[in-house]
């Protein structure tokens, strides 16, 4: 089978490779599922492998397969599996325990402490940029056929999900915690997702980006599920509470991280920040008014929580967003599939939209491996 993949920390080394087909017989117990792969989703995190910035190859191998955002059918299933049947839609979650941490041990590798962790498509194992993957069917969602069409946005939802309960968690310590209002930093993929989020659980949402509003399709998106959008150019994140108040809950995914010291000057008394970018570089930043944030943290219990990857529990409650989001909002979520490139073989335009991606205004490139 054709599989797209990368030579590891050496620049644009994205490339075809011709695999084996993956056998049910790869997983042990009984409990292997195969998967056709329908979707696969391109990212920042590709494009930053691509760049030789991130990713590991699988031991023994010179190579690894991307692909984390994916969407398929269940094509054959193991005398153990019961909860799925050939013919189901699925989406495979991405971490896989590492055996060395007690996260891990309990199924929390998403918190694992180890920094050798398990990722496919990004860490150690190979990914879903491919025709076909095998599985344990313990790292299977199950997705409605109704929401097959926009289900590959569920893993990058499932970053979001994962940072909105880490921080309703966090909030237990208020006892009555009633957040009403929200800021988002960054309205790419991530943010616009973490938009949809909060407006289903009822927030007052401001989205912020860097682009002008006008004719851009991400603030148009804002608009239509009811959340306003601001250009940081023309409205400083530090200037909109004058205009909207202070946010009781402020998710920043810009992968800019100067701002997330803007950021903690805009929260309410109790609220919390939550840091989901994963920012590679060497970036330095000054001016901050740390007596300024210091106090506010202090004096207002404020908070601030790092997020990344995501468990079981966090993917089925984006399935659930997902579903509510189609029923209020019908076509909003489609309307983020901007790019698609059909066939693995044309891998090179894929990356050329994700390099580019404000030139093509792209929210989400994604191959289609096969027809749903
Ligand atoms: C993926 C996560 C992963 C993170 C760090 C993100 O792009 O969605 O699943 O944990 O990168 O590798």
């Amino acid at each position: 089978m054709k599989a797209v993949a990368v030579t590891p920390k050496k620049q644009n080394s994205v490339h075809l490779v011709r695999m084996e087909k993956p056998q049910l017989s790869h997983i042990k117990n009984g409990r292997g599922v195969v998967v056709k792969v329908l979707r696969v989703g391109a990212c920042g995190t590709d494009r930053e492998i691509n760049n030789g910035e991130y990713g590991v190859a699988p031991k023994g191998s010179d190579f690894l397969v991307l692909g984390h955002e994916n969407f398929g059918r269940v094509v054959e299933i193991g005398v153990n599996v019961s909860e799925l049947d050939v013919g189901n839609y699925v989406v495979a979650t991405v971490r896989r325990p590492c055996g060395n941490s007690i996260y891990d041990t309990i199924g929390l590798q998403d918190f694992t402490t180890s920094d050798k962790y398990f990722e496919r498509g990004i860490s150690r194992l190979h990914g879903y940029m491919a025709e076909y993957y095998v599985e344990d069917a313990d790292f299977l969602i199950k997705i409605p056929s109704t929401i097959a069409d926009i289900a590959l946005l569920l893993e990058p939802l499932s970053i979001i999900e994962k940072g909105l309960k880490q921080a309703a968690d966090i909030q237990e310590r208020l006892k009555i915690w009633q957040p009403k209002t929200a800021a988002v930093l960054g309205t790419g993929n991530v943010g616009l997702l973490a938009v949809m989020a909060l407006r289903m659980r009822g927030f007052q949402v401001h989205g912020f980006g860097k682009q002008k509003r006008d004719g851009y399709l991400n603030a148009e998106l804002c608009e239509s599920i009811g959340a306003t959008y601001d250009s940081t150019e023309n409205l400083p994140l530090v200037e909109s509470i004058k205009e909207y108040g202070e946010y009781d809950l402020v998710f920043e995914c810009t992968g800019y991280s100067p701002i997330i010291f803007d950021a903690m000057q805009t929260l309410n008394e109790n609220g919390i920040l939550i840091l989901s970018s994963v920012t590679g570089g060497t970036r330095k930043t000054d001016q901050v008014p740390s007596d300024k944030i210091n106090q506010m943290f202090v004096l207002g219990n404020r908070a601030m929580v790092g997020t990344v990857n995501a468990g079981r529990e966090h993917f089925e409650m984006g399935v659930k967003d997902l579903a509510l989001c189609e029923a209020m909002y019908a076509g909003w979520l489609g309307q983020i599939m901007t790019h698609k490139v059909v066939g693995l073989e044309n891998y090179k335009k894929v990356f050329e939209i994700l390099n580019n991606s404000a030139e093509h205004k792209a929210i989400k490139t994604y191959f289609e491996v096969k027809e749903i």
